[in-house]
């Protein structure tokens, strides 16, 4: 692609946990040892219990050893946040985002990696040119579409089960300086989610967004939550709820987009804006725009967890559940879920929902997606802010899985928790036989990641 240039990262790490665990007999597997790095494994109480929780801090689970890599050779672990630094300096960007920076490179492509950015250009996981991967028996492979192919598609949303990442080269593009960001709103979920597919139908060269996300405002979050938040004052909360009261539902939607631009493209970029503004449907008068740098838009989330932390409300437990719906069935899930499950529902979070092309995921990949050409990502972002609500907010997940079960949505959990292997395997649907196969060539001793439980340890794969 023209302009477009590849820097390969060595992702290098201070500590990584999780991932390998001793074999039943509590003896390290031989491939480990081969590999040199035996020594440096700790598996006393003090470094496994302090990797034995996360961002969710709902369940707790020690692994049963914590590996220290020592050199660039050994494993490792990168933020992408470092990645946005350490390219920014030669003008270059990658070109998709997850919509928060502090998480690794090699965790989000054990997922997918999505956000606003994949409405053209696909997940992060369809942005990787070349990976180096440890495999569960040792080797160190260097894969790509060409070369070990069923390897690097197997370790592309392959949640850490067929081998430890520890280099992605991906795409690079020149980087903008500054975004145009909006947030359009909608007190009608037909309008929202059609002008939402019509954007993500535009092609390169059409006059389109670079980024297009939804969410979906309860009105309860409005009027009940904190009032100014880093992108609507007071003022526009206070409008926002009174749209949101008007409505039978009491719930609106914001469409937000984006446009990347240079300052010297600047009377451009508010003609772009504005024809594309004018094939949208959303509430008269009900736009807002801001202007920030391309760090500034790319970190947003930071800003968002600072104001959080202050208020001591980041580092609190978080049930959230991810899940793609098939385009056909996203009006029933509105209705079923949004006005349903959670009529009277007053959560403190967020709710997202956008579509995505499913044409832009490489169906070789382990990742898994819902079947129509067209399904939407939903996130229930939610916190556990009072006593009782991790209790309360799982049981109302639960509810929302049997319900889109129940009716036959053909759901599929993004970053997916199962606690049986029926659960995987109906999970993985016709990729399940493939996954074994891969699993049983590429970490036969079942070493890589049992915390997911998709294999039952040792037995299932040698
Ligand atoms: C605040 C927040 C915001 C988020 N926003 C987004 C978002 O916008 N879009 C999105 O797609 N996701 C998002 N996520 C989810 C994120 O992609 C996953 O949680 C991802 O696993 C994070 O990577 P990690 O290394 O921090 O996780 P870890 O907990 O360290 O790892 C999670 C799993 O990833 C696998 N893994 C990790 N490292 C490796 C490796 N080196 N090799 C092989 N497998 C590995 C393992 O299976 C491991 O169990 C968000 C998460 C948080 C906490």
């Amino acid at each position: 692609m023209a302009g477009r240039c590849l820097i390969a990262f060595l992702i290098m790490a201070s500590c990584l946990s999780v991932f390998v665990s001793v074999s039943v007999s509590g003896q390290l597997p031989g491939d480990l040892f081969a590999l040199g790095v035996a020594s440096r494994l700790r598996v006393d109480g003090n470094w496994t219990a302090r990797a034995s929780s996360d961002f969710g801090r709902i369940v707790t689970a020690a692994p049963e050893a914590v590996l220290h890599p020592a050199t660039p050779a050994d494993i490792a672990e990168l933020l992408w946040a470092d990645v946005l630094r350490a390219t920014l300096e030669h003008g270059l960007a990658p070109r998709v985002w997850t919509d928060y920076l502090r998480i690794t490179v090699a965790g989000t492509l054990s997922n997918a990696g999505i956000g606003g950015h994949a409405l053209r250009r696909g997940p992060q996981i369809a942005n990787v040119l070349e990976l180096d991967v440890i495999t569960g028996r040792g080797d160190m492979v260097t894969c790509s579409r060409d070369k070990d192919p069923d390897l690097f598609f197997a370790a592309l949303g392959g949640l850490g089960q067929f081998g430890i990442i520890t280099r992605a080269r991906i795409g690079l593009e020149p980087a903008p300086r500054r975004v145009r960001w909006a947030r359009l709103v909608y007190s009608d979920v037909v309008t929202f989610t059609r002008d939402q597919e019509l954007l993500i139908s535009k092609q390169d060269g059409e006059a389109s967004f670079d980024y297009v996300e939804g969410q979906v405002q309860l009105n309860r979050t409005l009027t009940d939550g904190p009032k100014s938040t880093p992108f609507f004052s007071d003022a526009d909360i206070t409008r926002l709820a009174g749209l949101a009261s008007e409505s039978t539902s009491g719930v609106i939607y914001f469409i937000e987009v984006a446009i990347y631009y240079n300052e010297s493209t600047i009377t451009s970029v508010d003609q772009k804006l504005e024809a594309i503004l004018e094939q949208l449907s959303f509430e008269k008068g009900f736009v807002f725009t801001k202007d920030v740098s391309y760090v500034q838009f790319l970190d947003r989330v930071r800003e968002e967890e600072r104001a959080l932390r202050s208020i001591g409300m980041w580092e609190v437990p978080h049930p959230w559940l991810n899940f793609f719906v098939p385009r056909s069935r996203i009006l029933d899930f509105d209705a079923g879920v949004l006005k349903g499950v959670f009529a009277g529902a007053n959560p403190v979070g967020v709710i997202l929902m956008y579509p995505m092309n499913k044409h832009t995921w490489d169906d070789r990949m382990t990742a898994v997606t819902s079947d129509d050409d067209v399904f939407y990502a939903v996130g229930l972002l939610r916190s556990a802010v009072a006593a009782g609500d991790v209790v309360r907010l799982e049981k109302e997940n639960e509810a929302v899985l049997a319900f889109c079960n129940n009716e036959g949505f053909g759901c599929k959990q993004y970053l997916p928790h199962y606690t049986s292997q029926d659960g995987w395997q109906r999970h993985f649907g016709a990729k399940w036989n493939k996954v074994v196969e891969l699993k049983a060539k590429y970490d036969p001793h079942g070493i890589l990641s049992p915390g997911q439980k998709i294999f039952s340890p040792m037995k299932t794969i040698i």
